[in-house]
């Protein structure tokens, strides 16, 4: 079989640089290409440097639409409104397509559904193995215990991050309120300030710290009379997220249009 070509747009960002390395560092696949922002100062430079290993010939571009027309799958961590403008190309070129920017509004989010209808779209807020199993037990565990035990959803990542919550946090939030069997708008409360009163029955809470290098921490507390249970994930690398999103990439090979998510790909 011919390896399938990988294009990664955002490929000078943090998590950019690691998906480019996990291509590489793949078996069945190799780089079509990147590209970044047209004012970024990664444009024009050697892919493979970019991914702290040898020179491949291909420099950063900044023309998605070549990047799309040329490659079988291109995997995205970049903005909300970059990846608007990426689905609908996907779209267009009806490939594979992993999306795993975070902060979409409903807006972003129909243009992912849309792109769906032709492309074999795989969208994540977070793309590893361990916090997947955590949504899968936060939801079994809501579902175990009653509203005397108050949920909360405490996340840290580092300072650069602009969406918050973020998304892994309000994936497991819609878990525990689907366990709960609740809509998690009806019930959530995503920061408190000030004289806010005690905590209402069946609410889901959110807290968010930033700070340092943290690529990713999260943990789901339902703390109740005596007891707390804690259910905790520790991203110590990104490297986790770049190797799940070509996972996925490779596992769209072949698929029928659709919007998937990390758990069709590992089958949880
Ligand atoms: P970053 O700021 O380091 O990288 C984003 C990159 O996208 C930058 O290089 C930027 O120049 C580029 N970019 C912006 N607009 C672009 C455009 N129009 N065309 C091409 N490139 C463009 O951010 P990051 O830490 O790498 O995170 C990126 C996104 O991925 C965030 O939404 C973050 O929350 C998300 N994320 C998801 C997961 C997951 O597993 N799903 C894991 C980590 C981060």
């Amino acid at each position: 079989m011919e390896p399938f070509k990988i294009g990664i747009v955002g490929c000078g960002g943090r998590m950019g640089r690691m998906n480019l390395a996990a291509v590489a560092a793949a078996d069945g696949c190799v780089i079509a290409g990147g590209t970044d922002r047209p004012e970024s100062p990664v444009i024009g430079s050697d892919i493979g440097l970019l991914a702290g290993g040898e020179p491949l010939g291909i420099a950063v571009g900044d023309d998605p639409v070549e990047l799309f027309a040329k490659a079988d799958a291109v995997i995205d961590f970049t903005s909300p409104d970059a990846s608007r403008r990426h689905a609908d190309l996907a779209a267009q070129a009806a490939l594979v397509y992993v999306i795993g920017t975070t902060g979409l509004d409903g807006e972003h989010q129909a243009a992912i559904e849309r792109a769906a209808l032709h492309a074999v779209v795989i969208q994540a807020a977070n793309m590893s193995l361990g916090v997947n199993l955590l949504q899968l037990v936060t939801e079994q565990v809501a579902r175990a215990l009653d509203a005397d035990y108050d949920i909360d959803i405490l996340e840290m990542h580092h300072r650069h991050k602009v969406d918050a919550p973020s998304g892994t946090a309000l994936m497991l939030g819609e878990a525990a309120a689907k366990g709960r069997g609740v809509e998690l708008d009806s019930v959530a409360c995503k920061a408190r300030d000030g004289i806010v009163g005690a905590r209402p029955r069946g609410e889901i809470g959110f807290a968010t710290l930033r700070g340092g290098d943290v690529p990713g921490e999260h943990s789901v507390i339902f703390a109740a009379e005596g007891e707390r249970v804690v259910l905790t994930h520790k991203a110590s690398s990104r490297e986790v997220f770049a190797k799940g999103a070509v996972k996925a990439a490779l596992w769209g090979r072949g698929k029928p249009a659709g919007l998937y998510s990390m758990r069709d790909v590992l089958g949880l």
